[in-house]
């Protein structure tokens, strides 16, 4: 395939519905891949390694650092996450968008390397909300959903950096956000002028 996809990064603090955004998205049928992080923090209830991250033990997220098998990879809250470089250069290289789930840390090292990628950050309606989400997902301690709510002030000011801002308050509304930022960048005339190369040969005839 001559196109390349495009990559789009996505940031939020914890529990402001990245995940839960995403997930929506393709399942609603839009053409786009997530990429599978590696990480060493434990598996929550209901993971699958493989399907929600690549789980490791610190051993092995090292062993894949000196061996240079990162995009990117950053230390969050107690964890570490990385992106696979090879998974994501051929993913792009055969023409699929590609979505990464990423933080701040990383969404900085991606730009660096591929300045023409996508940024949206989403953020909650409310500290409150935040809060409440943490809770209800029911998947991490007191102690943990602490530790979350203190660094997502600090987190959230990285929101300069990004592309687009999405308010995640209504889930539908914020959904119908997210697709029109990837239907607008489909629409760009760079990709419509790769995927109606023979329209378009036609019409100039
Ligand atoms: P992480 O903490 O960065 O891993 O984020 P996760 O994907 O594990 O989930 C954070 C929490 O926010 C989860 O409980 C999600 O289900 C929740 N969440 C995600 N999207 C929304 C949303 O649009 N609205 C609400 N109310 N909660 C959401
Ligand atoms: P993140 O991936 O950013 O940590 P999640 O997608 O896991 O966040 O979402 C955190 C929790 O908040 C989940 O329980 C999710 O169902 C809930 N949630 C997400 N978006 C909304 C929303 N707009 N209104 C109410 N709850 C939401
Ligand atoms: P969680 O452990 O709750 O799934 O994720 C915690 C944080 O790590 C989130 O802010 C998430 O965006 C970030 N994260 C997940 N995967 C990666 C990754 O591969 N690289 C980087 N830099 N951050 C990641």
């Amino acid at each position: 395939m001559a196109t390349t996809g495009t990559l789009y990064i996505v940031s939020a603090p914890s529990g402001a519905g990245k995940t839960s955004l995403v997930t929506a998205l393709i399942d609603s049928g839009a053409q786009i891949r997530v990429s599978v992080s590696h990480t060493t923090r434990a598996m929550r209830p209901g993971e699958q390694d493989g399907v929600n991250y690549h789980f490791v033990d610190h051993a092995q997220f090292n062993a894949m650092i000196e061996r240079s098998e990162f995009l990117e990879h950053a230390q969050v809250f107690d964890n570490f996450y990385g992106t696979s470089q090879k998974w994501v250069e051929q993913t792009l290289s055969e023409g699929f968008d590609l979505i990464l789930e990423i933080d701040w840390q990383g969404a900085q090292q991606v730009r660096k390397l591929m300045p023409q990628a996508k940024s949206i950050f989403i953020l909650p309606p409310t500290q409150e909300a935040l809060r409440h989400r943490l809770t209800n997902r029911g998947q991490d301690s007191g102690e943990i959903i602490e530790r979350r709510m203190r660094e997502a002030v600090s987190e959230m000011s990285h929101y300069v950096e990004y592309d687009y801002l999405v308010i995640n308050d209504d889930f539908n509304h914020a959904l119908s956000d997210l697709k029109a930022i990837f239907r607008s960048n489909q629409l760009a005339q760079a990709q419509q002028q790769q995927r109606h190369a023979g329209l378009l040969s036609e019409l100039l005839a």
